[in-house]
């Protein structure tokens, strides 16, 4: 399939390739395991904030944000230091953040699980009762670039879901902290900002230290050594997901403009060396129009070494037979992103089994999906979209069954748990449940 002379930035492979299955599962695969030593420096400082709170917290950020601060007051904002980032931004933005989370809030308030019961003739309840979280911590990115909109994308489902309190933390590296950012976690409802970062925020947030509170989950992305100790501490606490680099898969009936499909895969190859932007297409001569918009488009992006680095590495085109065709590749590549550039996306939509958001026809560009469309951008990544779902509402909830017998419920029940309990030779069990049995 891939000609390494004649190639452009970009694979093109055909399903018919007689290699493509295997050229296909090298192109997919991706283990975001860390290696031995950033899992023994990402122990060392668990274990330093377990042990010594925030003493270690106040020395590892300085030591990793290169900051001078002698103690946590000085890395600690509060809810007044948010409100004034926000009324300090520029109209502009203002405005743009504040239409965001507005819409944000709008999808997520449709994800609210309800508590539900019934009763069984007898007079017994079963049911169901959601809770939210007590405390929730989200980890904000910021080593490299900030993030506001992740910002909204992990605060406003744990607001919506009733989280009585939510602690931000994020790393500001030279002592750099981003306006944006701050005025994001104001709109969103969180309660506290800690200016933390890396292994020794997602310590104290699992562990609790003199000054950051412990809590019940911890959400959000970040780097090797946030993965590795979220990872470490799972178990503690609750964690989200450990996410791998960004991918988005187009399908196109030939019908979309070439330089829009070009753009949609720079938008996620711009992320990351690591990002996957494939296309599959049954249209041969559409594929070749958008592989020459990549190679004229290319020069111009501000990004262009990291999306070349993305698109020479994990990218393809891929020429297939027809729509059925294209449907199976997406299922079996289970993309974060699916965006269905075609005419009639609603025919694809029911044959479409896995994939984390999904973008409809050919106006809905990925990036409105990152920013302001509404649902949630933090999404299963890697192929996890088989078994996972989007960041929500849900994540910030729990279910506690509920049980309520009648007298003639625990009767009948009795006699059953009676019978099992006694063949698993767990006899109080068996008496206990005997006991409610009605003599009569
Ligand atoms: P980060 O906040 O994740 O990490 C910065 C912290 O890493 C620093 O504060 C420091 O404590 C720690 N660190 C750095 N070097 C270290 C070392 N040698 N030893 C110990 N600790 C060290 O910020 P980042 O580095 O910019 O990474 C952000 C990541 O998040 C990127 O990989 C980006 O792709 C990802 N991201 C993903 C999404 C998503 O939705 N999937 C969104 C935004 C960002």
């Amino acid at each position: 399939a891939e000609n390494a002379e004649s190639r452009g930035t970009i694979a093109r492979l055909s399903t018919t390739d007689a290699d493509f299955d295997t050229t296909l599962e090298a192109l997919l695969a991706w283990e975001g395991v860390s290696d031995a030593q950033v899992r023994q420096r990402v122990d060392e400082i668990l274990h330093a904030v377990r042990t010594r709170g925030d003493a270690a917290l106040v020395e590892t950020s300085n030591r990793f944000d290169r900051l001078s601060v002698s103690s946590m007051a000085e890395l600690t904002l509060d809810k007044a230091r948010l409100r004034q980032a926000h009324d300090g931004l520029p109209a502009e933005q203002r405005d743009a953040l504040a239409l965001a989370a507005e819409r944000i809030r709008a999808y997520h308030e449709h994800q609210k699980p309800e508590s539900w019961q019934y009763t069984e003739a007898n007079g017994t309840v079963l049911g169901q009762k959601v809770t939210p979280l007590d405390r929730a911590g989200i980890y904000v990115p910021g080593g490299k670039a900030a993030y506001p909109s992740s910002v909204l994308m992990n605060a406003i489902p744990a607001h919506v879901a009733g989280v009585s309190e939510i602690v931000m933390v994020v790393p500001t590296p030279d002592g750099v902290l981003n306006e944006l950012v701050l005025a994001a976690a104001y709109l969103a409802g969180v309660d506290q900002v800690f200016t933390v970062g890396g292994a020794q925020a997602v310590a104290a947030l699992a562990y609790g230290t003199e000054s950051v509170p412990r809590v019940d989950k911890i959400v959000g992305p970040g780097n090797i050594y946030v993965a590795t100790a979220k990872r470490a501490v799972f178990g503690q606490v609750g964690i989200d997901m450990i996410a791998g680099p960004s991918e988005i898969l187009v399908l196109s009936d030939g019908g979309t403009d070439p330089e829009w499909l070009a753009m949609d895969l720079f938008s996620q190859a711009e992320h990351d060396e690591d990002a996957q932007a494939i296309l599959v297409s049954w249209d041969a001569d559409h594929i070749a129009d958008v592989e020459a918009a990549i190679e004229r488009l290319l020069p111009t992006m501000e990004r262009e070494p990291i999306i070349r680095a993305s698109l020479e590495k994990r990218g393809a085109l891929i020429a297939c037979a027809d729509r059925e065709e294209a449907l199976a590749l997406a299922n079996r590549i289970a993309p974060e992103h699916l965006e269905l550039s075609v005419d009639d996306p609603e025919s694809l939509l029911p044959g479409i089994r896995h994939a984390g958001a999904i973008f409809m026809g050919r106006y809905t560009a990925e990036a409105l999906g990152d920013y302001c469309a509404g649902p949630n951008h933090v999404l299963p990544t890697s192929g996890t979209a088989r078994f996972s779902s989007p960041l929500g509402v849900y994540d910030f909830q729990k279910r506690s069954s509920i049980i309520h017998c009648s007298a003639e419920g625990a009767s009948t029940l009795g006699r059953t748990a009676s019978v099992l309990a006694r063949g698993e030779s767990l006899t109080a069990h068996a008496r206990s449940a005997e006991n409610r049995i009605r003599k009569d």
